[in-house]
């Protein structure tokens, strides 16, 4: 079987270079266009007849790995193309992520070794936090553990540093894939697909296969919403828990039907929810339409977020036992690190896909 289009890149020419081997695959889907409807990533490789590695870039950040056109397509192989394009923009993402991470080489470490690297930390941090715990204590609650000072003085700096390495790593991605002044309905654009995670419906509204080719479900899609809606839930529970303590004067502990708790205990159930339903849909996932490589990496992050989640309620259900002090310093332990590793683990991922959403929403304005 042959493409009857001029290709720039020979198509049967295999590359071990993750971005030239996406740039291959995406331009025998340009010809054959059979996915079109699939989700964002075909209409925007419609437009364009050559792809510079900022397009490259955009497309990969803009896969969400639902594995929809990797099931439908007619070259994959035996087929002398061996098209594998979620694999491929997996790989180039994956690179993507590695080359914009500031200060550069962790983001690879931690891809590489993740688990291994999440779990040295989570220990390490606890301790830490267990060698705190045993200096004096400044009120109730958990402050009697650990000072309200001992806390600003390591939480601060460990969200600032990593939220300015981001910062960095979006600015190269602006630049590498040519985006312009963002604007309130680029914004809004974005947002709205982001919320929906429209790029999962497998676009005709029926599921994606992630798992396996003949099921479509939206299992995927659901779990994703409870881990988005779950975290965002539990920083703004601690966001208006700091609103209380500056602002009000009103410092923690707070009762059940408190701003914080009401958005961090429903958020903390969320994040377990969905953290343990992308866990389990992973498991049965075929490793080979990812990016096996950086496996280590992708497992390690779901199990920190769904751990940081679940030390969480555990510590508020078990609030005032004997088993409060280790609980405390695990669970602090795991933000600690979820914090640390941000700029280097999957977690960049939410910050590079809404950017690639906002690019997407600047280039069908402009097209
Ligand atoms: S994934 Fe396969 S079927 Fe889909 S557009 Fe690309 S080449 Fe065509
Ligand atoms: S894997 Fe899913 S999101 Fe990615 S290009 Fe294929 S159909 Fe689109």
């Amino acid at each position: 079987m042959s493409l009857d289009v001029t290709l720039q890149t020979d198509p049967g020419a295999i590359s071990s270079d993750p971005v030239e081997e996406a740039r291959r695959q995406i331009e025998i889907c340009n010809a054959c266009r059979y996915c079109e409807g699939f989700c964002s990533v075909f209409p925007a490789i419609t437009r364009q007849k050559v792809f510079t590695d900022g397009d490259i870039t955009q497309l990969a950040n803009l896969c969400h790995n639902c594995r929809g056109c990797y099931y439908a397509c007619q070259y994959t192989a035996p087929h002398e193309f061996d098209l594998n394009l979620p694999a491929a923009l997996a790989s180039a993402r994956a690179e993507s992520w590695e080359r914009f991470a500031w200060p550069g080489g962790l983001a690879d470490v931690f891809q590489r070794k993740g688990t291994a690297l999440a779990a040295a930390l989570v220990v390490g941090c606890a301790m830490m936090f267990m060698a705190v715990a045993a200096l004096p204590g400044e009120g109730e609650g958990f402050y009697a553990y650990l000072g309200h000072t001992a806390m600003v003085l390591i939480f601060l700096p460990a969200f600032l540093l990593p939220l300015a390495a981001i910062v960095v790593g979006l600015r190269r991605y602006w630049a590498e894939t040519g985006g312009t002044t963002v604007t309130m309905a680029d914004l809004h654009d974005a947002a709205k697909s982001a919320a929906t995670l429209k790029n999962l419906d497998g676009g005709q509204g029926q599921g994606c296969n992630f798992e396996v080719e003949e099921r479509f479900s939206d299992e995927r899609r659901m779990a994703h919403q409870a881990v988005m809606w779950g975290f965002l839930m539990c920083f703004a529970s601690t966001a208006s828990a700091t609103i209380l303590h500056y602002v009000f004067a009103t410092p923690a502990p707070y009762g059940f039907f408190s701003v914080p708790k009401l958005l961090g205990v429903p958020g903390g159930i969320l994040l377990t929810l969905g953290c343990a339903g992308l866990l389990v849909l992973k498991g049965k996932a075929d490793p080979a339409l990812g990016t096996p490589k950086r496996a280590s990496g992708e497992w390690a992050f779901v199990w920190l977020l769904g751990f940081v989640a679940l030390s969480g309620l555990l510590l508020y259900a078990l609030r005032e036992s004997v088993l409060t002090g280790p609980l405390l310093a695990l669970h602090l332990g795991s933000v600690l690190t979820f914090f640390l590793l941000t700029p280097y683990s999957k977690m960049a991922h939410g910050f590079y896909r809404f950017a690639a959403l906002v690019r997407e929403a600047q280039d069908r304005r402009a097209s």
